[in-house]
Order: structure tokens, then sequence, then C-alpha cells
């Protein structure tokens, strides 16, 4: 039995271990769960079907209508992942991706309003939250009455998020909030803020301390609802704190500990806006398919021509494989697991990066069409292309999931790590260690003493698990490696981490994949999950070859000329080579 407070399936996956337990069978919701979704969907369907042209029409205006938003309290919609004891539903963290799902199949300006109220807004409340403040706050949350929102960036301080400029100073039982924060989604209709300030000063980048402040404190206050690209209905806003009292009693968690609490949040949110990218992908491949069924071109259906067959087959791919890692998540985390960032992160660059393709090819099918405002093609590419910059840039999470492969690796091979400062700056000194740490190099270079993986996999997709074993091997060669050639500076080397965060992506994808292939093998038998098996191929194929591809280029690369040709760019701030 694992230990789930410190498990996690990629960590061990770097250091060459498979943990088959972690993530096989497949996660499933209850039946009761399955009941509720079941109920839900249906209501959405009835409460967002038929408003189509109404999402439209609000997306042009740029604003969500007050009734609309009281039709998304009475259907319970800000109570998703708040107890039955408080008044929520009490749905956990696979059920509420799903519910998500679903509403993102209609509009992802709805999706996010509800998803920014529970997986980032008053989720802060849920983790860390006292007795006392869950009974003053959540039957309010859970009914709508008050709208939560997270506050976090500021004009200095989006991805550097630690550089906050907001303070919070003690006087007495209160704390005195000061500072400014920007791009709040539901900011325009938040009652409840989960703010985080500096409350101590270290070096210039002190410690923050995450609060509750709530709409009706003296010194809050919002600006108007920014004009966006993309989810321009949803009031996204500054939120204004000037001498805001703050009660002792609303600090969230510990004081000091407020990167942690902000972070968590983040974390243990994805799953959200996981799920919402795979239900735009689902309406997308609706749209796509249908579409192509009805355009004729040449005096055939487009949908007859090989490169049409080659989009949508990609996005069935993307969108199964999504759905497996974000459903994959969800589970870890309704099964008690602990130690999921890596997985979370991944989770949401590739669900996010999967909708950002689809979303691209589904308007490339449309043609023309899909350039035009009265299909919805264009909307929902302007509306998921801010998935990849909020709740963690895909650069700044590609370099959280590698540097974490490799500050375990590092960590793990305790020669290595107690004396990484011997071993780089004085060889000799270091020697002894090396050659012992050469020994477990040797096997992971051989696989000869790592554990070997998948068993009990059905026959139809045993080759992809051993391909899985064996590009496994890669990812803790390809760890080792960069560590080594490295070293202490390999925090600057950007370019080297994410080809390792690449190949962490695609094993990941791979292990779900494998792990819902053989769930549906299990229930389907091997004939009726044949296109199942059909995607989990395909899928591994491309895999391989994008793994070995990144292993390779970590030794033979371009990177210090691309480096360079970037650096005379800025230098020259422009294109030197115009040609009048
Ligand atoms: C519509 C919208 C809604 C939002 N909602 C919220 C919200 O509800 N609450 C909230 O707190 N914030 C919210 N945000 C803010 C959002 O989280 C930030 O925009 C995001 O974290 C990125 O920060 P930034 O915009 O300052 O970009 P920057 O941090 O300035 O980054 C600019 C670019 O540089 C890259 N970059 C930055 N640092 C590095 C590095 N070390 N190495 C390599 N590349 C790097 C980034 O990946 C990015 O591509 C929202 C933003 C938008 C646009």
């Amino acid at each position: 039995m694992h230990d789930k407070e410190t498990t996690s399936f990629m960590r061990s996956l770097c250091m060459g271990r498979i943990e088959q337990d972690v993530i096989c069978p497949f996660p499933v919701m209850s039946d009761s769960q399955k009941e509720t979704l079941t109920d839900i969907s249906g209501a959405l369907e009835g409460l967002l079907g038929p408003r189509a042209e109404d999402f439209r029409k609000w997306d042009v205006a740029g604003e969500l209508p007050e009734d609309f938003i009281d039709e998304l309290r009475e259907f319970g919609m800000f109570g998703l992942i708040i107890s039955e004891d408080h008044g929520g539903m009490g749905l956990g963290n696979m059920a509420y991706s799903r519910t998500l799902q679903e509403v993102a199949k209609y509009d992802a300006s709805v999706a996010v309003t509800i998803g920014a109220h529970s997986s980032i807004g008053m989720r802060g409340l849920l983790l860390f939250g006292t007795d006392e403040q869950n009974e003053r706050y959540m039957p309010r949350l859970a009914t709508g009455e008050m709208i939560a929102a997270y506050c976090l960036t500021e004009p200095g301080a989006g991805s550097d998020a630690a550089a906050v400029k907001t303070t919070a100073v003690k006087e007495g039982d209160h704390w005195v909030i000061n500072g400014n924060k920007l791009w709040i989604t539901n900011g325009g209709i938040a009652d409840f803020f989960t703010v985080f300030a500096k409350t101590h000063e270290e070096g210039g980048r002190g410690k923050m301390t995450a609060f509750i402040v709530t709409k009706d404190m003296e010194g809050v206050s919002v600006g108007p609802h920014e004009d966006k690209m993309g989810l321009r209905t949803n009031p996204t806003t500054t939120v204004h704190f000037d001498g805001v009292r703050v009660p002792d009693a609303n600090v969230l968690g510990e004081v000091g500990q407020g990167f942690k609490v902000a972070m968590m949040i983040l974390n243990s949110g994805r799953t959200g806006l996981g799920g919402g990218s795979v239900g735009a992908m689902k309406r997308l491949i609706e749209l796509s398919t249908k579409q192509a069924n009805e355009r004729t071109t040449f005096g055939e259906p487009i949908s007859s021509y090989g490169l049409i067959k080659k989009k949508v087959g990609q996005m069935v791919i993307d969108c199964y494989t999504s759905e497996a890692v974000v459903t994959m998540v969800g589970g870890l985390i309704d099964a008690g697991y602990k130690e999921y960032q890596v997985e979370a992160a991944i989770s949401k660059v590739y669900a996010t990066e999967c909708l950002w393709k689809t979303a691209d090819e589904a308007l490339q099918i449309a043609g023309g069409n899909g350039f035009m405002r009265e299909y919805p093609y264009e909307r929902v590419v302007r509306d998921c292309r801010i998935n990849r910059i909020f709740e963690g840039t895909s650069e700044i999470l590609r370099l959280l999931i590698a540097l974490t492969a490799m500050n375990d690796v590092a960590s793990q091979l305790q020669e290595l790590s107690s004396t990484m400062k011997d071993i780089f700056n004085n060889p000799i000194k270091g020697f002894g260690v090396l050659s012992d740490y050469a020994r477990k190099h040797a096997a992971l270079r051989t696989g000869i003493g790592g554990e070997r993986g998948f068993q009990k996999l059905n026959d139809a997709i045993q080759e992809q698990a051993k391909i899985f074993e064996e590009e496994t091997r890669y990812l803790a060669q390809a760890t080792d490696r960069i560590l080594r050639k490295h070293g202490k500076s390999i925090i600057g080397k950007q370019l080297a981490s994410h080809r390792l965060a690449e190949i962490m992506i695609d094993l990941f994808v791979m292990a779900c994949t494998i792990s819902r292939v053989q769930g549906s093998i299990d229930a389907d038998g091997v004939e009726g999950a044949s296109l199942e098996i059909q995607i989990l191929k395909t899928f591994t194929r491309e895999a391989k070859i994008r793994i070995k591809h990144n292993f390779r280029r970590i030794d033979s690369n371009d990177d210090e000329i691309v480096k360079a040709l970037a650096d005379d760019a800025f230098e020259a701030e422009r294109f030197r080579w115009d040609t009048i």
C-alpha cells in the first residue's frame, strides 16, 4: 500500500519506478456521483442548451446579465464542491471536473465564472478554513449569495507571484491591507475575496499570508469590467484594498504561509480548467463532424477527404487522452493522494494545449465561416487562448514539472545531492561518490535493478506498455544526464528543462491512456474497446518519436544559436533584414 502523503506516480517515474497501483485501475465515479452528474447534466442542457444565441450576443456586448447569474445560483452552480452539510452538492474532484466539462460545452465564460468561484476563489477556505470560518461563509458561498474570487496577480506580480506588493500590517487584532490586484476573474460580482498580501519583509521578497476579505469591508473597491479578447462576459476587474481592516479571524492558513496556500489552491483547482477544456473539445468535435458532413466541395462532402479526416482523427485522440489525464488527476485527489502537483500541472498544460489545437483545426474545417462571428468557432478560439496563460502559464508549469523531477533525483541520490558542490567544483574530492553514483547510473541505463512496471494488462496493449517501460528508462537517463551536464546551473537552462518536461508530459499521458484503455477492455472486451486501443497505439507511436527526439536533443541542439539570435533581436529591438 502506498503512502498517500508522499507517493507521486511521476516523481517515482523519474527515479525509474513505475507505480502501477497508483494509476490502475482507472478511476471511476461512485454510482451515487454518477447519478448526481446525470441529473446535473440534464438540468444544464435545459438551462444552457437553448441559450446559444444569448451567449453569442452577450459575448459581443461583453456582459453577463444579472438574471442569468441568478439562474446559475438557483441551479446550485456555486455549491458544487461545498459539503451537503453546508448546503452544497459535495462533489468530489472528478465529478466537479466533469460538471465543468458539461458547462464548457455551451459557453466558456459561464464555465469560468463557475470555475473561478470553486476552483480558486473559495478553494482556500475548503482546504485551509477553520470550522468557524467554514460556518461563517460556506452556506452563503454554496447558494451563490456570495460569489468568490482569487486575488493574487498584481501589475508587477504575475508568474512571479512572490513579488506581490500588497501589504497587510498587524494592528491589534486586525490586519490593515493596502494594495491593488489585477485581472481578477469574477471581480465585478464577487463578495468573497481570497487575498494574498505580504506580512513579513525579508530581503525585499517578503512572506505572504492569505486573507478572507469581503466586499462589505470598508476600503474594498473594484474597477470596470475589462474589455478582453475572450471570456468577454466574465466580469474580470481590478480589485483595490485601501486601508481595509481585516480581523485576525480571517487569516486563511498560517501567517507567513500564503505562497504555499496560493500554490496549493491552484494545484487542487487545476482539474476544473482541465475539465472545461475537455468539454470544449467534445463540443468542437460535434460541430466539426457535422460541418464536415454537410459541406460539399468538388462534389464530395469534405468529411471524405484525407486531410480533413486527419484533423478530426487527431481531435479525437487529443480529447480522449486529455480526458484520461484530467480524470486521472481528479481520481488521485479523490483517492486522498497529496503529492499530485506534477501530475496536475501536466494535466493543465496538456488539456489546455490540446484544446487550443482542436479549436484552431475546428475553425479551419469550417473555412471562411469559421472566421465569422455568426458561427461559434472564432469565439472558442478567443475564449480558450487565455487557458495557456492563467492559473500558471505553460512555460512556468513546464519548468515546475521538470525542476521538481530533477530536484527529486538530485536529493534522492543522496550522494549527488550532498556533494553536488564538490562534484562540480572539485571533481577529485567527489570522485568516490561519483563511482558509487555511476553504479546507480548504470542501473538506470540498463534498467537492471529497476522495478518492472505494468503487470496484468491485456495482451492487446502489451506492446504499448513495453514502449512505456522503455521510454521510462529514457526519462530516468535524461534527468540524470541533464543534471550531470548542467549541475547547479540547471535553473538557468530552460531549454534543457523544457525537453525533460516534454518527455514527462508524454509519459504521463501515455500511462493514463493505458490505464483508461485497460479499464475499457475490462468493461467491454477487446472488441468493444477496439477504437480506444487504436487511439492508444497511435498516441504511443507518436509519443515515442517525440521522446526519442527530445532525448537526442539534450546533447545535440541549436539552443545557443537560437538564444544568440534572440539576444541580437533584443538588442536591436527590430528585425534586422528588412528589404526596403
Ligand atoms: C482573463 C484573465 C483572468 C485572470 N484571472 C485571474 C484571477 O482570477 N486571479 C489572479 O490572481 N490572476 C488572474 N489572472 C492573471 C494571470 O494569472 C496572469 O496573467 C498569469 O499568471 C501570467 O502573469 P503575467 O500576465 O504577469 O505574465 P508574466 O509573468 O509577465 O509572463 C509573460 C511571459 O513570460 C513568461 N515567463 C515569465 N517568467 C518566466 C520565466 N521565469 N521563465 C520563462 N518564461 C517566463 C510567461 O510564461 C509569459 O509567457 C488573469 C489573467 C487574465 C488575462
